[in-house]
């Protein structure tokens, strides 16, 4: 018998609330829509990694997260899978235009991001977009409103902000802020600071980077509320 999606949904999420970190170490033991299972099954992702293990289940309850973990340690999907899920939720559907906003420092990390997430997104039925500049300004212009999960370098995202009439975000539900060390080092504070103020303030806001700078932690105030705390460190 067909249990229509709304159903399914609320019984998803009346396991959030349960979820223990301690004992689920396998994707499969968390809520997740068969759509994100099925895909993370079959390209193989079974165990989850330390942050994935504790972050996805705080992320999924609608927290904001601070999450510090090193180079490798998984923080992709430990944001794409609660932006997948926070979007499945809300059964966006391609007219609702942005609902998620991914921010990283490099083009080669966009694209990665970009990659893995069409893996894990694979059947859902959303659409994403890389806006990371190389391209032409409008083409990207063009393609900037049919798209429901935009991964960016800093830079090109400001200037589709202030020149682009296409670029709405007032539906934006995600925002993740990854590698923000990196994107710091680089010298997008400003940039970064700018496209914070542009961006609605009732949204959920995952930020991951490698280390914890003064740095990190001032754009953390900036862009945070009430975060989760998650950093894992290694034991040898
Ligand atoms: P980080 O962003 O922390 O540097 P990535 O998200 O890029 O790390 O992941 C590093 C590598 O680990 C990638 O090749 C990714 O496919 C792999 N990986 C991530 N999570 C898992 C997992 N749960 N199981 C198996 N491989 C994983
Ligand atoms: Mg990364």
């Amino acid at each position: 018998k067909h249990v229509p999606e709304a159903n399914v949904i609320v019984q998803l999420q009346s396991k959030y609330e349960t979820i223990d970190e301690t004992k689920a170490t396998k994707f499969k033991d968390l809520p997740l829509s068969s759509k994100t299972l099925k895909a993370l099954a079959v390209n193989n992702y079974i165990e989850m990694t330390d942050i994935q293990r504790q972050s996805i289940g705080l992320a999924l309850r609608g927290n904001d997260i601070l999450g510090a973990a090193k180079t490798g340690s998984g923080k992709t999907l430990a944001f794409l899978i609660p932006v997948l899920e926070i979007l499945y939720c809300k059964q966006w559907t391609r007219l609702d235009g942005l609902g998620a906003l991914i921010i990283t420092p490099t083009r080669e990390l966009a694209y990665q991001i970009y990659e893995t997430l069409r893996k894990v997104g694979q059947h859902h039925d959303i659409s994403a977009g890389l806006i990371i500049g190389g391209k032409d300004l409008k083409f990207e212009k063009k393609r900037m409103d049919q798209c429901n999960i935009v991964i960016c370098t800093p830079g090109r995202l400001l200037q589709h902000m202030d020149e682009n009439p296409l670029f709405d975000c007032v539906n934006m539900q995600v925002l993740v802020l990854d590698e923000a060390d990196r994107c710091l080092d680089m010298g997008f504070e400003k940039t970064m600071n700018s496209i914070i103020e542009n961006l609605p303030p009732k949204r959920q806001t995952l930020l991951f980077s490698a280390t914890q700078t003064k740095s990190v932690r001032d754009l953390a105030r900036l862009s945070l509320k009430d975060p989760m705390y998650v950093s894992v460190h290694e034991h040898a």
